[in-house]
């Protein structure tokens, strides 16, 4: 393993200075790639901003180690293979590169010395806010939004212009006048705080993994393949700079005022400074105010704003010379804990939560934070009554970082840990390896039993119409233990429930009904198996095509799905191994679940390397269209360019997408012609027609 401690460059001799070099670009580079490509990092900003501090110094200090692929010279890609994310990539006109950043007013003091010095006249500076989000670039032809790249490796970005689209201030066409034939826009997708707290709760009620923070959140959105989904999300834009030699500004200012007029954000949010005292104002003020903007920034950028100068300074291969960022360190409050629940979860993990005493951080009020497990108590040391330090960084949100000892009451104890289920008293037990505590009353917890029923329905598993409360009501009622029962209930055995009406009955076993079509990925997915997430479900589902089959592999056969480590592997193997979920299985069934992925399979290869561009509403739902291609050879693509075989177009297809095809002379197929293209028994394989496609799953039925 990599060691992530600082060492010493003085004592370092050469030999030693070349293994710590190749040690930190590892780290780094992996650390990069958990960032920018799988959107969750594992080590904080701070720490990695450290390191990247380390290495440039040992770079400096031994330059015959300081290669040109180094962490050091490049911007962090977040670019994967066009297979695996599915978006063509572009080159971009200009690099798009990264900024010098820095956590001390002194560094920016003496960066600030150095451009005096090199410029040896007066200039301004344009300070800004540094949106803490996902870089994007905007090209306009003629006043038409016509292509948004990611910054990608900083010399081609992904193209993910449908999904710019569907962020609601970015304008597909400008206002007014006087701008270029085509130039470039470069700016930040942001993910405002409320957004993202709604989007961690829909994820926290699947049971998906929670995005660590808002800017993970903006950069894993914006490479969604569902633009409409992207469209959901509630993402924002906010623009900060033409590339220099596009448009014939005197300053930066002068260029944003421009683009403001022609209808694109512009934050307002940024001052015009002559020296470093007001530079600084600047700093102290936003560090503090910047805790009441609904969106997430993480510093201030400086920038010379004469374009003139900014063309004398140039660039490194990295960053601009005209700018430096300076950056905030994670936000903290301190507040004291008002107590302590444990929480069982679905699967019977048991995690301490501590309640609090209301305190505004990073935009949003703060009552509860997670205490992780009874290491970390201890670890942290936290008595009860305790103040501490809540933080809002690169971490899940929120998290307790620290105690403030001075402010313990005298005699405080230390939270006991408790050792029966707070939900059914069994007695708790600790794997070993295991950091929580579990209750192992697995089929009787009723938290456990209400768990599953409630991840089982949810809109990314079955999408079958009830909630929380509907679940609770029919456990308490003794209608519902296990999922299978939903399946056996009758219309007159819910009327006469409290609060049920016909209509609700009807809507609701409608949606149970609809649910047996639904495709055998997301049935997987539904009966929750301990780390089977949406996507590893249907990597599994598509490698074993059938649940007889996932029954009888072995660990090794799982083992050779992609992604699926030990721990996935040992838990999958597990599961077919409890008679009772085997039992359950077979209920499912019986009610008419699919749980192969035949129908799919049995199609044909009539679509064999043709790529497919989808726009519009079909009669089934545009996840089952792409299915459907797929099970027929093609393949899915999100924009159309010179590659694409058939633009399919259902009702109300994207102008864009048409115009686009109509230019490539790419046809233009209706979704009869489509169904035609395929042998008569794959043209009906698709699974989930019956389906109502609702917003929100959780919706009061009374
Ligand atoms: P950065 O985020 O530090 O700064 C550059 C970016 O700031 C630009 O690309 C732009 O997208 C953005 N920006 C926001 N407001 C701006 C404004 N007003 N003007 C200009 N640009 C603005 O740099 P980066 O290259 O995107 O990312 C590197 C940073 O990412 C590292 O310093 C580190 O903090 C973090 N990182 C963390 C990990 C980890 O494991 N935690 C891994 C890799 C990178």
């Amino acid at each position: 393993m990599c060691a992530i401690f600082f060492v010493s460059l003085s004592i370092m001799n050469r030999t030693d200075a070349h293994t710590r070099i190749e040690e930190l670009k590892a780290i780094l580079l992996e650390n990069s790639r958990k960032y920018y490509v799988e959107n969750a990092p594992t080590m904080s900003d701070y720490e990695y901003d450290q390191l990247m501090h380390e290495l440039e110094s040992l770079e400096a200090k031994f330059p015959e180690f300081a290669t040109a692929d180094s962490p050091t010279r490049r911007v962090g890609s977040d670019l994967a293979s066009q297979a695996e994310s599915g978006f063509a990539k572009y080159p971009h006109k200009y690099p798009m590169l990264s900024l010098t950043n820095t956590y001390s007013i002194s560094e920016v003091e003496e960066f600030a010395e150095r451009a005096s010095k090199a410029l040896d006249r007066p200039f301004t500076w344009c300070c800004e806010l540094k949106f803490d989000g996902t870089a994007i670039c905007l090209t306009y032809r003629n006043g038409h939004l016509f292509r948004a790249l990611t910054r990608g490796d900083g010399v081609k970005g992904d193209d993910v212009t449908e999904n710019a689209k569907r962020i609601s201030n970015i304008p597909h066409q400008l206002k007014g006048s006087g701008w270029p034939e085509e130039f470039e826009i470069r700016g930040e997708v942001l993910m405002p705080f409320e957004s993202f707290d709604r989007l961690n709760h829909e994820r926290e009620l699947a049971e998906e993994p929670l995005f660590a923070n808002p800017r993970n959140a903006a950069s894993g959105s914006l490479k969604l393949q569902d633009p409409e989904e992207v469209g959901r999300r509630g993402l924002i834009c906010t623009l900060y700079h033409i590339p220099t030699g596009q448009v014939d500004f005197p300053t930066h200012d002068a260029a944003l005022r421009a683009a403001e007029q022609w209808g694109l954000p512009v934050s307002h949010e940024r001052r015009l400074c002559s020296g470093i005292a007001e530079i600084e104002q600047f700093i102290d003020h936003w560090d503090t105010a910047r805790k009441q903007l609904p969106y997430p920034t993480d510093g201030i950028v400086l920038k010379i704003n004469e374009m003139a100068f900014q063309f004398q300074l140039g660039y490194t291969a990295k960053s601009p010379r005209w700018a430096v960022a300076y950056k905030f360190k994670a936000e903290q409050a301190c507040t004291p804990i008002l107590g302590i629940d444990y929480q069982v979860g679905r699967t019977g993990a048991v995690t301490p939560v501590a309640n609090l005493e209301p305190v505004f951080l990073s935009g949003t009020m703060v009552k509860r934070a997670t205490l992780v497990n009874e290491d970390q108590i201890r670890m942290l040391d936290i008595h009860e009554g305790d103040w501490v330090y809540v933080e809002k960084g690169g971490e899940i949100i929120p998290k307790i970082t620290g105690v403030e000892e001075s402010k313990r009451s005298p005699g405080a104890k230390e939270p006991v840990f408790p050792s029966v289920c707070p939900d059914c008293g069994a007695p708790l037990v600790r794997v070993e390896g295991e950091a929580k505590w579990f209750c192992p009353n697995t089929k009787g917890c009723p938290t456990q039993i209400k768990g599953r029923m409630e991840h089982f329905v949810t809109r990314k598993a079955m999408n079958i119409l009830c909630g929380e409360a509907t679940i609770d009501q029919l456990y308490r009622m003794g209608l519902a233990n296990t999922p299978s029962d939903l399946y056996r209930l009758k219309a007159d055995q819910l009327t006469c429930l409290e609060g049920w009406k016909e209509r609700a009955a009807e809507r609701f076993l409608g949606s149970v009904k609809a649910s047996k079509s639904v495709p055998f990925e997301r049935v997987l997915f539904a009966i929750g198996i301990r780390f089977v997430g949406e996507t590893t479900a249907r990597d599994i589902a598509r490698h074993f095509g059938s649940i007889e089959a996932l029954e009888q592999a072995s660990k090794e056969d799982l083992l050779a799905v992609p992604e699926v480590g030990e721990v996935i592997a040992d838990s999958v193997y597990n599961f077919f191994r409890d008679a009772d979920n085997i039992k359950e299985i077979e209920a499912l069934k019986a009610s008419g679940l699919n749980f192969s992925t035949e129908k799919a399979e049995a199609a044909s290869e009539a679509l064999k390397g043709k790529s497919i561009v989808i726009s519009g509403n079909f009669s089934i739902s545009r996840d089952d269209m792409k299915a459907l291609i797929e099970a027929n050879g093609g393949r899915n693509s999100s924009s159309v360019s010179s590659k694409t075989d058939y633009l399919l177009a259902g009702t109300k297809p994207g102008p864009e997408k048409l115009k686009k095809a109509a230019e490539l002379g790419i046809p233009v197929i209706g979704e009869e012609e489509f169904m035609a293209m395929l042998p008569e028994k794959a043209a009906s394989a698709p699974s989930a027609q019956e389906i109502p496609v609702e917003e929100e799953n959780d919706l009061t039925l009374f």
